[in-house]
């Protein structure tokens, strides 16, 4: 997918990974929540990796933790700043992209 070519292995096996039923619940979702649905799985969002490489902010460290780059991926599913929402909504405290 050569629109996707900016995203890591791992990006873009988590794209790979949406089922079919997973499709049919973001066309029930309002117009806003699927344009946040999208900027997270395109990352083409306002988070710090994506701003960096706009050359809007020059560090592209997540703000919450400071360990990563600031992306779709690390958000969703590595930040450890959220770990206690992420088991809280989830049941896990980290995601990987096969789950
Ligand atoms: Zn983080």
């Amino acid at each position: 997918m050569e629109q996707y070519s900016e995203l890591s292995t791992s990006e873009a096996q988590l794209l790979q990974d949406i089922s079919i039923q997973f499709a049919k619940y973001t066309v029930r979702l309002s117009r806003k929540d699927l344009k946040i649905l999208v900027d997270l799985l395109t990352g083409h969002n306002t988070l710090n990796r994506h701003l960096t490489l706009l050359k809007i902010k020059e560090d592209p460290i997540c703000l919450l933790c400071g360990e990563e780059y600031d992306t779709s991926l690390h958000l969703l599913g590595r930040c450890s700043a959220l770990f206690g929402k992420r088991r809280k909504q989830v049941g896990k405290h980290f995601l990987v992209p096969s789950e």
